[in-house]
């Protein structure tokens, strides 16, 4: 049975995107309060999830994506480049030079708001040295300190993803 896809959309509804939401396209789920992710949410965190590129559709609005990219402010030297719709300004994934078949999207963007709290609840929470002190974290995430990818940890799926 082919895993469950979805679909994400910007504000203004001009960029459209679709994924799978299970299986190992899925590379996994998480929170992150680093002070970039505060400064591009215009929050105080970002909640995020992982899809691999290969399963990851441009279902309109390819066209009216601009990117930033730069590597200064990043723990790993890595280049993060992000996806801006140009006409709303929605932030709907980031890939870093890093890990270029992956792109990081945005669990706030996805449609069907059920799985928020479904299947793409997140599973880390990292950054959490640099979290505001009135935030307490998602509850039952597991939580941790630093960047959770670079520290060889296992992503989820028993490690497939290992790097
Ligand atoms: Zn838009
Ligand atoms: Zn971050």
């Amino acid at each position: 049975m082919a895993p469950e896809r979805a679909t994400a959309s910007c504000f203004c509804g001009a960029v459209k995107l679709e994924f799978p939401v299970e299986g190992v396209d899925l590379v996994d789920t998480f929170i992150c309060n680093c002070t970039d992710c505060r400064t591009i949410t215009a929050s105080m965190f970002a909640s995020n999830f992982i899809i691999k590129n290969s399963s990851l559709k441009h279902l309109s609005g390819e066209d009216k994506l601009t990117k930033f990219a730069q590597s200064q402010t990043i723990a790993t030297g890595s280049t993060m480049e992000n996806s801006f719709c140009s006409v709303c300004g929605t932030l709907m994934y980031r890939r870093s030079s890093g890990f270029p078949t992956n792109s990081v999207l945005r669990i706030g963007t996805v449609d069907d708001f059920n799985l928020h709290d479904t299947k793409l609840k997140p599973r880390i929470e990292q950054f959490t040295k640099d979290r505001v002190g009135w935030f307490h974290g998602g509850e039952g995430v597991k939580q941790v300190e630093g960047n959770y990818y670079t520290g060889g940890k296992e992503w989820k799926d028993t490690g497939k993803h290992k790097m």
